[in-house]
């Protein structure tokens, strides 16, 4: 069995004669070449981190690694089936992501996905708000609360957020984020005021977004704006702050746990924690690979 896995990097090194080695002549069109492929690697990656697809991403990668295990261990049985899911998953896939496939390949069309602005990344720390957003958001929240005005307000991290921010019901803002802005989105019968609103990259993001609803048993007498809360932070590692309505309470959801009716104090404190200069902890691979931008 071990043959079987020295032989072939065995036979790739004794072919190698270092006197026959000679660098191969480059071209400028292979040049362009590279960089073109690579900037279509890219885009992809940078797709794939954007969408519910880093999941299945990470699916398929632990899939080829059993399959390159089972192949190598001569597990034929598993390879076998590995090979069958894989050809049946491709089509899976395709119908899955046929919403997202087709808004790529329209954007392809308009040019968008050339825009520079939306491909490179901007020099704002992923999961980072600045300390002005903090100072805002905290304002608002403590006016909403004090008006009784319910609110439902994400904060990104790491997993990315734009799927919910980009969904065909939510209303982009892409505006600074201010504490009158913030209230104004909220009040209500104004056309803006339900739904979440996404921060993500130190902006507002969108407003009328979507979350989906937790299935797990919370206390009766919350509501949907409540569960839901509680169900986007079961399935990102966002902050998600709601302001009840009915109360006025402030509460903050996060990995699936409601932190209910927390002081201005205890807010203050955790939009510091997240905002710029806050101290970082050491960067978790753990963490990334949970869900580097939508562990969904
Ligand atoms: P409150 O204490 O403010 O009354 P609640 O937990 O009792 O909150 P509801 O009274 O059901 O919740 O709040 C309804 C509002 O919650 C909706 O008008 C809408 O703005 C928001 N909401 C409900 N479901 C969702 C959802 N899935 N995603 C985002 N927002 C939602
Ligand atoms: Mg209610």
């Amino acid at each position: 069995m071990q043959n079987g896995i020295a032989t072939p990097f065995g036979d790739f090194f004794r072919q190698i004669n270092i006197n026959t080695l000679r660098i191969p002549s480059l071209r400028i069109t292979d040049v362009i070449d590279i960089l073109l492929v690579a900037l279509i690697f890219y885009i992809v990656i940078h797709w794939i981190q954007e969408t519910r697809a880093w999941t299945l991403f990470r699916g398929l990668l632990i899939i080829v690694l059993i399959s390159f295990l089972g192949y190598y261990l001569h597990l034929y049985t598993l390879t076998w089936i590995i090979e069958r899911t894989l050809s049946v998953g491709i089509i899976a896939v395709i119908i899955i992501f046929q919403p997202e496939l087709r808004k790529a390949l329209e954007q392809i069309g308009t040019g968008a996905v050339t825009s520079v602005s939306g491909i490179l990344p901007t020099n704002v720390i992923p999961g980072k708000i600045s300390r002005e957003s903090a100072d805002e958001i905290y304002k608002a929240c403590i006016n909403l609360s004090a008006e009784k005005t319910g609110a439902l307000i994400v904060i990104e991290q790491q997993v990315s957020m734009g799927d919910y921010a980009n969904n065909p019901s939510s209303v982009s803002i892409d505006g600074e984020i201010t504490a009158p802005l913030l209230q104004n989105i909220f009040v209500n019968k104004t056309p803006l005021h339900d739904g979440a609103v996404i921060i993500r990259n130190n902006k507002i993001a969108a407003a009328c977004c979507l979350l989906p609803i937790t299935q797990t048993e919370i206390d009766q007498s919350l509501g949907t704006r409540h569960r839901a809360a509680v169900g986007c932070s079961e399935n990102s590692d966002a902050y998600i702050i709601v302001i009840s309505e009915e109360t006025g309470k402030i509460s903050i959801a996060k990995e699936g746990k409601l932190r209910r009716a927390v002081t201005s104090h205890e807010l203050k404190k955790m939009l510091e924690g997240i905002s710029e200069g806050a101290k970082t902890s050491a960067i978790n691979i753990n963490k990334i690979w949970r869900g580097k931008k939508n562990g969904r």
